[in-house]
């Protein structure tokens, strides 16, 4: 479906359970008598050379694509591609030269430590950065020699099946990787629980990824999950104002708030406050929302009615619980906005802490404000939620930047910054933001089992029990 009309795109079949299945059983095939695993590093990383090389060339037709299904403006998508044609060409550069290491030591055995692949990894994604997200998980896994059970999410399963299109003649066996189109609680549970699956690799909410952590449990499948956040931004006076508010428009509105280290939360410090918001309402109310294939858009609809009716009962939450409502908080729905799942940048302050608005992550262009006066203060709000995927700190005395980026309790921190990362960057949470790190060779290792191999070139007796 297109968000921004809410016009249907085109039809994609639902895979049953059977079908899961058979995408299982051929990963498995592949992993146990396939030559995938046992094939060279370097020559699997040719295969990921080759297919960054078909994304770049197909690139406006997959930013197309992302738009129309996902909705955001062109230019985020067109972002997205360039992150994914960098991770696939980091993982094919970086892989060969990180998984065999030896460590000789004298007078014994010659050791080495081998990096393994896990095995059949079911990955898992959410319907924000669709073709991303897959990259991310799928460049690693396969430098690693794993195979692969992709599940989009079905709001957002388009560009994912082309990129397996994209994967169709490189030189890649069959079965090692696989694309099964269905829902979270069919399809995803069935992955996440399934005997012949070695590892399930997730990025969705909190609540899917309970879900998967306990289906998980059967058979001790490796889990990694990288979940939700609710990430502060601490604003400090000495900061500009005006850099401090452009900043903050793109932490907490890009892709329409739906960003899982979306800066949604601005603890700003007193004598900033009152110009801070001011300043903040005004800009929100002059982007420019519409389709995202338009040039003009600066930002898009939101994925769907259901995302938005989440959204708005979170607006409307906060407005019962005494947060004011400083600019937004309703659909957009006048001329060609008409049919699509529009919503207003929306900034609430007056929060208090324990406020719903506070604590929950919203997932669209909703802000929150809080106050503070002294840096303890600014730190026991910031940490004060059951998220620490990320955050930041606008100053512009570094060493405060950086002292209160070091005591923020997140994976993610930025000073004086906002959303920049790389391939080569870990990325994840602490808290109930998730378990384990993507990217980076943080995120090759987890696609690996270490096996020490010792290796003794002149056996001989050792008597240690009496011959
Ligand atoms: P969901 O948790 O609803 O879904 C995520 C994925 O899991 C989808 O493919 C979904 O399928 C599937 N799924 C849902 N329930 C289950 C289940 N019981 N078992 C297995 N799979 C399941 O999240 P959203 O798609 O709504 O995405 C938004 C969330 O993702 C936000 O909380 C956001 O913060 C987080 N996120 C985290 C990121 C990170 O890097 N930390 C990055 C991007 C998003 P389907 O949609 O087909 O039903």
């Amino acid at each position: 479906m297109d968000p921004a009309t809410g016009d249907p795109l085109c039809t994609v079949s639902e895979c049953g359970p059977d079908q899961v299945e058979q995408a299982v059983r051929a990963a498995r095939r592949a992993f146990d008598h396939g030559p995938w695993p046992r094939t060279p590093a370097v020559r699997r990383a040719g295969v990921l050379f080759a297919l960054a090389e078909r994304l770049e060339a197909w690139a406006d037709h997959l930013a197309r694509v992302e738009t129309l299904n996902q909705g955001k403006p062109l230019r985020e998508s067109r972002a997205d591609l360039e992150e994914v044609v960098a991770c696939l060409r980091y993982y094919a550069g970086m892989a060969p030269r990180r998984l065999a290491r030896t460590a000789p030591r004298p007078g014994a055995p010659l050791a080495s430590v081998l990096r393994e692949p896990v095995g059949v990894c079911a990955l898992i994604t959410a319907w924000n950065y669709p073709l991303l997200l897959a990259v991310w998980k799928l460049a690693p896994a396969l430098a690693a020699g794993n195979t692969c059970v992709l599940k989009p999410s079905e709001l957002t399963p388009l560009t994912s099946l082309l990129l397996a299109e994209a994967l169709q003649d490189l030189d890649l066996p069959p079965g090692v990787v696989n694309v099964v189109i269905g829902d979270g609680p069919g399809a995803g549970r069935a992955l996440a629980a399934s005997p012949r699956v070695d590892k399930v690799s997730f990025t969705g909410g909190a609540a899917a990824g309970r879900q998967v952590a306990l289906a998980a449990l059967g058979n001790l499948k490796r889990v990694a999950l990288e979940l939700g956040g609710k990430s502060p931004v601490v604003v400090f006076s000495d900061q500009d104002l005006e850099t401090a508010v452009d900043l903050a428009l793109y932490a907490v509105y890009c892709n329409a708030g739906q960003v899982c280290s979306a800066g949604s939360r601005f603890i700003v410090q007193a004598d900033l406050h009152d110009a801070f918001v001011r300043r903040l309402a005004e800009r929100a109310r002059r982007i420019v929302v519409g389709p995202g294939l338009d040039p003009a858009t600066e930002m898009g609809p939101l994925v769907g009615a259901r995302q938005r009716s989440r959204v708005l009962d979170a607006v409307r939450a906060g407005v019962r619980e005494g947060a004011r409502l400083e600019t937004g908080g309703a659909p957009l729905g006048g001329g060609r906005l008409a049919r699509g799942f529009y919503l207003e940048p929306t900034l609430f302050s007056n929060c208090r802490p324990a406020m719903r608005v506070v604590q929950e992550e919203i997932f669209g262009p909703v802000a929150v404000v809080q106050k503070f006066t002294t840096e303890e203060e600014a730190l026991d709000l910031a940490n004060g939620t059951p998220y620490g995927l990320a955050g930041a700190v606008f100053s512009r005395d570094l060493a405060r930047g950086v002292r209160v980026a070091r005591a923020l309790r997140a994976g993610v921190a930025w000073v004086n910054g906002y959303h920049t990362t790389g391939p080569e960057l870990p990325w994840g949470g602490c808290k109930q933001s998730g378990w384990g790190r993507e990217l980076g060779t943080f995120g090759l290792d987890a696609c690996t089992e270490i096996k020490q191999l010792n290796l003794t070139l002149e056996p001989a007796p050792i008597r240690w029990f009496k011959p």
